[in-house]
């Protein structure tokens, strides 16, 4: 049977008959999903300043 931790909280996770696999809870996908998010906010962003640095000179 495969087995693998939960990459948002690091406790085994059950794979089989998981919906939020590979995280162990609704939880933790939920949080996984909002980090990731986030970071792609911080990266739009700082590609959005540089083309008005551009633009603007
Ligand atoms: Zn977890």
């Amino acid at each position: 049977m495969k087995r693998l931790n939960c990459p948002n909280c690091g406790k085994p996770t059950k794979w089989k008959g998981n919906p939020f696999r590979p995280f162990c809870s609704e939880k933790c996908k939920l949080a996984d999903l909002s980090k990731w998010l986030n970071e792609e906010y911080k990266v739009e962003e700082e590609i959005v300043v540089q083309e008005e640095t551009d633009s603007g000179s």
